[in-house]
């Protein structure tokens, strides 16, 4: 089983009345509905609840955290945030979704300032599969589409990606890395650019088929557990004559 936590801030959906009728039981619920939930294990965390529903028992247990926030990034604190980071480098896989670009956790990874164009005007958004051998694109055709979704364009600040999945193309003209994977220490991380609050992405069949390829392609293999500091040979050293 792949232990899997879906982060969401959780608050658009309780103020507004347009995104609340979008996703009554918030995004988070709707990615965990919507997803293939064979042999994963399903667990919510939103911002309200007590160290924003992270605490260590929880990131111990976790697998594959996605991370969805967008008008709330400066309230998550700090120490939940670099105790996120500690499991990310131990091996916890990490989706980054859409806002998620500008929350501290995706910034203190990236080490940029993950700054990108942005517009409302509900562009049509086609999604190039650039990597067809990557397992997050397994299943998925030459490309997909989301009928209207917020624009993001370049350039994305990031560092180079280790690997480019997706590239978006925008009704208005501008293109974006909109999927793209990172490693950090033992753990694997995926940005995925849709899921603007005010559009009903999460509900799109291509989303969540990418979403549940990447849930199993970030969670960790556990291999052989790294060791570090000085360390005793294996074989025996022969005397060598100094000169
Ligand atoms: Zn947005």
């Amino acid at each position: 089983m792949i232990r899997l936590t879906i982060w969401n801030e959780y608050q658009h959906e309780k103020i507004n009345e347009k995104i609340a009728s979008i996703y009554p039981e918030g995004i988070h619920t709707a990615i965990g509905k919507g997803i293939d939930s064979t042999e994963v294990e399903v667990r919510y965390a939103t911002l309200d609840m007590p160290e924003h529903g992270l605490t260590e028992e929880v990131l111990n247990d976790t697998d594959v955290l996605i991370w969805w926030g967008h008008r709330a990034h400066r309230e998550v604190a700090d120490e939940i945030v670099d105790r996120v980071q500690k499991r990310v480098l131990q091996g916890m896989g990490l989706i980054v979704l859409h806002s998620g670009h500008f929350s501290k956790i995706f910034k203190k990874l990236m080490g940029t300032s993950c700054d990108l164009k942005w517009r409302e005007a509900g562009d049509r958004e086609r999604l190039w599969v650039v990597d067809p051998a990557h397992p997050i694109a397994e299943g998925l055709g030459q490309y997909f589409e989301i009928g209207a979704e917020e624009m993001y364009g370049e350039h994305f600040d990031i560092p180079a990606p280790d690997e480019l999945i997706f590239v978006s193309w925008f009704e208005g003209g501008e293109v974006f890395r909109s999927g793209c994977t990172w490693h950090r220490g033992q753990g694997k991380i995926f940005y995925f650019r849709p899921g603007h609050e005010t559009y009903p992405t999460y509900y799109n069949k291509d989303v969540l088929h990418v979403i549940s390829n990447a849930i199993r392609w970030a969670a960790p293999r556990h291999g052989a557990r790294p060791v570090y500091g000085n360390a005793k040979p294996l074989e025996t050293i022969s005397p060598k004559n100094e000169t």
